[in-house]
């Protein structure tokens, strides 16, 4: 029989249809040559280049890929996954950046715009010829967006926003931003585009995890934006949380593919790292390691398919996505630090991808849903108590 594959031993991609597959191997071929050569010095200085990346990323049908017409491909849930899986294979930035576009900023305007905004905004956004971003979290409100303190009241027929929020991916490199606010009618989102007077970007510096990923605090200071600024499909916190729903089916895929990286890395060096006159991959506590790692990778991959499956079905619940989050990323964030231990002191620098990879987990678990907040949901779902509170 033929050699069995060690980055995929269980053929869990033979679960894939040939579109998929398709999708897979166009997404990974241009992570390998388009992002991973330079993915390590991005990272070092911490930019992302996203005006010349996000054209490209356009061209290759990723944003908004999972979404129907304006200009979007309208893929299947599993073949949008599938994508997440291989962008972040190379760098969780890259697939950060892509989520929040597609799965946020685009997602919210998709649900939940007017017919004008759509078409003013959706087709740019799905061609990366603009940028967005989506902006819940604030200085004092992250796990707990209900009592967010950024404002919108009516002045004659025009909105007011006042506020701040924090932690805001693509934040200050947007054409548009989609921001929620509380107002008179509960939570509202307002689309708010680049240069508005009052609203004002600054980056967050300092970060030691996704550096390649622009994060920033906008300011809004008396922002007047006109009445068809609001997006009139939704009202209350249901509207930011569907959304966030979206993105985090994209991070259980895409921490499959971080994961996956991390596992072959290690597999490649301890085959080539000779100590004591063998190869390190010789040795029975490497060899336990290289192991759990491919467990590990292929439970998260089958995770990711099943969720994929029910969502294409019409059958995902926030449970099913909760659970996909919370265990896929803790089990990226294990192994990467497992290879870490592989490489020794090479696994240290950004030569390899394995130690930026599990720096990146450290946001990836906190955004979308801490693992604790993941925690109680399901202990919700299986108990039927919320112990939120
Ligand atoms: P907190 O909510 O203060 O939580 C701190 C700790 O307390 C966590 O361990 C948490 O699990 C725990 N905790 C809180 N409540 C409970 C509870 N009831 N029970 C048990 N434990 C609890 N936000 C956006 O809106 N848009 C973005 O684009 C965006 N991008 C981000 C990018 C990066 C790199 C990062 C790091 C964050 C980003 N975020 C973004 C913000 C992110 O969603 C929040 O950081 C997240 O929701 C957690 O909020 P917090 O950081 O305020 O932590």
């Amino acid at each position: 029989p033929a050699r069995l594959d060690p980055a995929d031993l269980l053929s869990v991609g033979e679960l894939l249809t040939d579109e998929e597959r398709l999708v897979r191997d166009t997404v990974r071929k241009f992570a390998d040559e388009r992002i991973r050569p330079y993915v390590g010095d991005w990272f070092e200085r911490g930019v992302f280049p996203a005006r010349e990346l996000a054209p490209e990323l356009g061209e290759l049908g990723v944003l908004g890929m999972h979404l129907d017409g304006y200009g979007c491909t309208g893929s299947s849930a599993v073949a949008y996954g599938v994508a997440c899986m291989e962008l972040e294979a190379a760098d969780s930035g890259l697939r950060s950046f892509v989520s929040v576009q597609g799965s946020l900023a685009m997602r919210s305007i998709h649900a939940f715009g007017s017919e004008e905004q759509k078409q003013q905004w959706l087709p740019e956004l799905a061609a990366g010829r603009a940028i967005g971003c989506f902006a819940l979290t604030e200085p004092d409100f992250g796990s707990d967006p209900v009592n967010m303190r950024t404002r919108a009241r009516r002045k004659g027929g025009d909105w007011v926003l006042s506020g701040s929020k924090m932690w805001i991916t693509n934040g200050s490199i947007s054409d548009i931003a989609v921001v929620w606010a509380q107002t008179e009618e509960g939570v509202r989102g307002f689309l708010v585009p680049k240069g508005t007077p009052g609203f004002t970007a600054r980056d967050v510096h300092g970060k030691l995890s996704l550096r390649a990923s622009v994060t920033s605090e906008l300011v809004l200071d008396e922002v007047v934006l006109p009445a068809d600024a609001v997006l009139p499909g939704v009202q209350g916190l249901r509207g930011p949380l569907s959304s966030l729903n979206e993105a985090r089916y994209g991070i259980l895929w895409g921490t499959v593919g971080a994961a996956r990286d991390c596992y072959t890395t290690a597999l490649d060096y301890a085959k080539s790292r000779i100590q004591f006159e063998r190869p390190i991959a010789a040795f029975q506590l490497t060899q336990q390691k290289l192991v759990e790692m491919m467990l590990e990778v292929e439970k998260a991959y089958l995770v990711a398919v099943r969720i994929g499956r029910l969502k294409d079905a019409g059958q995902c619940r926030p449970a099913h996505i909760s659970f996909g989050k919370l265990n896929n990323v803790r089990t990226a964030l294990e192994i990467a630090r497992s290879a870490r231990t592989i490489l020794g002191a090479n696994g240290i620098t950004v030569e390899y991808p394995v130690l930026r990879h599990a720096n990146n987990l450290e946001s990836v678990l906190t955004y979308e849903g801490t693992s604790e907040i993941h925690t109680l949901v399901l202990g919700e779902a299986i108990t039927g108590e919320a112990a939120y509170r």
